[in-house]
């Protein structure tokens, strides 16, 4: 094989483990594989940079950078939909469109409507060449470098007799991808995202489509565009669309008749939460495309087509207070305290307000009636407020402009849609929220110490700062409120343990801004130790993978404060481990990698805890729940017996632990 074929042949080895991965959702290949066989081929791209296609799987990593998107007008307009919120509307709709046919039976297409950000993407001569936003329908902004790092969007078809078309979908953000998104921001103590559908519509804007590549995005299509195409029915033009490469949920469904429909809508009304994305409706489309054709277009939008809304699950409740919490980073959160209300099946007695902005545009007020619903958010949202119900005593709520725990006037830099109090060092909330974090599991993971440990220790005046947890004595904690003899001493023997944690967990610990724990990983791996990391410049970290000027300027502005400073010196001299230990690298092979294993039951060589390490520290994934993606399952005693059925009817190795170590040898 010479360099071109061989080129030719990893690409389509890569582009058909891209489909069964993203498009399929059936892995056939390990991730570690997968990076190898990129790897491979972005060597030799490099070394023989004649063979350069800007389609080849190596360019969806991302790295364009797009500062003005261009505006591009649409080949065939993108039209609106007609919405529907009752049968009488479908009925009413069906009638509508027998005036024009005259009395024929007609059949449907039945699909989800998926809730993200419209996209039209143009393909010519089977390649895939660009991508516009909606816009107002007749123009849209093209996307292209931030669409193309989305892996289930193919950028080379598969060989049929169309290939000169548009093909329209949705760009969603899927839910597990989106609260992990925020889990990451929560521990960064960043502002969380509102809701998928803003993220992902916001995501195809950012500049750098190298941060777009890392967000799980996905593309759900439901309309093929063309001057002539061989299709008779949508139905037909959406399996084409299957076959020859795109992500066409198979909830889309055939129906002969109005009764069908209902049953549709009826079904995902129901099941609509089961699904990996949001949707707010199903979407009705006259299958035969003379039908389509004969029916046309209103101004705003297609005659062939209507939207059925689901009904969003909404409560009313009052709103009885505005409360304001104070992270450990300084930013304030409104809080609205509710009357509790069932929604969607759980009781709601919070809502988040997020910020004075969001407050001053629904002019919400104490002891007004709101509206609360849920979306894909963890913590539900005020929508609206009912006007009518408002008391005549109200007043405008006026936010806050000093801290509520410590009195500090509140700073609001631009661009910054959150309130700070600058009092870093003087304000409870945050001193306290800071040693909390340092100790929580994911950081030192301090046995036997809680967050209203921390309180008590703070108010007794035994500390003041992390360092100070090590300066604790049994004699000076047994004196308190609820603490035994033996309490006292598991929390020093647990303080004591803890100056074992590795370096990566104690830089998560220290609660520098932005540094999460992906990134405190990065860093430690890069700098192996705190000295290095403290006389880093600017340059130089923002030239470390992954890490960009946010986190840089923030490490810079951590190591500038002298009390930080001091404070790091301690847990030093306390005999905290500040580097690397380059011994335990030693039991890091790569012996498992990419293979994604899942844990369950009680083991005798190992703890939980310690066996899912271990598999990290040889390269391996430790997921919680089983699905087509699992290579193994590890099965203690008294696994749980759900997760047996699920792994056997996926057909998933079960292994015990010691065939598990076995894989390591
Ligand atoms: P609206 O914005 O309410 O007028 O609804 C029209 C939008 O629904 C379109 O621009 C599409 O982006 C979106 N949509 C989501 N799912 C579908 C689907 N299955 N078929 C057609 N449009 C859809
Ligand atoms: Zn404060």
């Amino acid at each position: 094989m010479n360099i071109e074929q061989e080129i030719k042949a990893l690409r389509e080895a890569l582009r058909l483990h891209n489909y069964n991965y993203y498009v399929l959702d059936n892995a056939t290949i390990s991730d570690y594989e997968f990076d190898q066989k990129l790897k491979q081929l972005e060597q030799l791209e490099a070394d023989n940079p004649q063979f350069f296609d800007e389609n080849s799987p190596t360019q969806r990593v991302g790295g364009a950078i797009t500062k003005n998107f261009n505006t591009v007008t649409h080949t065939h307009r993108m039209y609106s939909l007609d919405n529907s919120y009752s049968k009488e509307d479908v009925l009413d709709w069906e009638k509508r469109l027998q005036k024009i046919l005259g009395d024929v039976p007609i059949n449907y297409t039945c699909e989800l409507k998926y809730d993200g950000a419209s996209i039209n993407l143009y393909y010519k001569n089977g390649k895939f060449e660009k991508a516009v936003t909606r816009g107002d329908g007749f123009q849209g902004d093209e996307v292209t470098a931030n669409v193309k790092t989305i892996k289930s969007i193919p950028l080379v078809l598969k060989e049929e007799d169309l290939q000169d078309f548009e093909i329209r979908g949705e760009i969603v953000l899927p839910l597990e991808g989106f609260n992990k998104m925020n889990q990451e921001r929560l521990e960064n103590g960043e502002e969380l995202y509102r809701n998928p559908r803003n993220t992902a519509s916001g995501s195809l804007k950012l500049q750098d489509s190298a941060e777009v590549a890392k967000r799980p995005l996905d593309c759900l299509l439901y309309q093929i565009v063309a001057d002539q195409t061989p299709f008779k029915s949508h139905y037909e033009s959406l399996k084409f669309a299957q076959k020859t490469g795109f992500k066409v949920p198979n909830t889309l469904k055939l129906c002969k008749n109005t009764a069908e429909i209902f049953d549709f809508i009826a079904y995902w009304d129901l099941h609509r939460h089961d699904l990996p994305y949001e949707t707010d409706g199903v979407v009705i489309k006259v299958n035969d495309l003379h039908f389509q054709e004969e029916l046309g277009y209103t101004a705003k939008s297609p005659r062939w087509a209507l939207a059925y809304k689901f009904q969003t699950e909404q409560a009313s409740t009052v709103l009885h207070k505005i409360t304001y919490q104070v992270g450990r980073t300084g930013a304030i959160t409104p809080v609205a305290n509710l009357e509790p209300v069932e929604l969607a099946g759980t009781i709601v007695k919070r809502a988040s307000l997020h910020n004075a902005d969001q407050i001053a545009k629904l002019d919400i007020r104490e002891k007004d009636t709101v509206f609360v619903e849920k979306g894909g958010e963890i913590i539900p949202k005020i929508v609206g407020v009912d006007l009518e119900k408002r008391p005549k005593e109200s007043i405008p709520t006026k936010y806050i402009s000093h801290c509520p725990d410590c009195h500090t006037e509140l700073i609001r830099t631009e661009g910054d849609a959150k309130h700070y109090c600058p009092n870093e060092f003087g304000c409870p909330t945050q001193i306290t929220g800071r040693i909390q974090h340092f100790i929580s599991r994911k950081a030192m993971n301090i046995d036997g110490i809680g967050a209203e440990t921390i309180e008590l220790f703070y108010k007794d005046g035994l500390i003041r700062n992390y360092a100070d947890l090590y300066d604790l004595t049994v004699e000076q904690i047994i004196p308190l409120e609820r603490m035994a003899e033996k309490s006292a001493e598991n929390i020093i023997k647990g303080l004591e343990l803890s100056k074992e944690i590795p370096f990566e967990k104690v830089l998560f610990a220290l609660g520098i801004r932005f540094v999460g724990e992906t990134v405190a990983k990065k860093l430690a791996k890069h700098y192996k130790n705190i000295d290095h990391l403290q006389q880093a410049s600017f340059e130089d970290l923002i030239n470390v993978d992954e890490i960009g000027e946010r986190i840089a300027q923030s490490i810079i502005d951590f190591f500038a404060v002298p009390t930080n400073v001091e404070i790091v010196n301690r847990l030093k001299n306390k005999g905290l481990q500040f580097s690397v230990d380059e011994s335990k690298l030693l039991h890091q092979t790569d012996k498992v990698a990419g293979l994604v294993f899942v844990v369950s039951g009680v083991f005798h060589k190992f703890s939980r805890n310690e066996l899912k390490k271990s598999i990290e520290d040889n390269g391996g994934k430790v997921s919680s729940s089983i699905s087509k993606k699992t290579n193994y399952v590890v099965a203690g005693d008294n696994m749980g017996p759900s997760k047996l059925t699920k792994a056997e009817s996926l057909g998933i190795p079960i292994i015990s632990e010691s065939e598990y170590l076995e894989l390591l040898k």
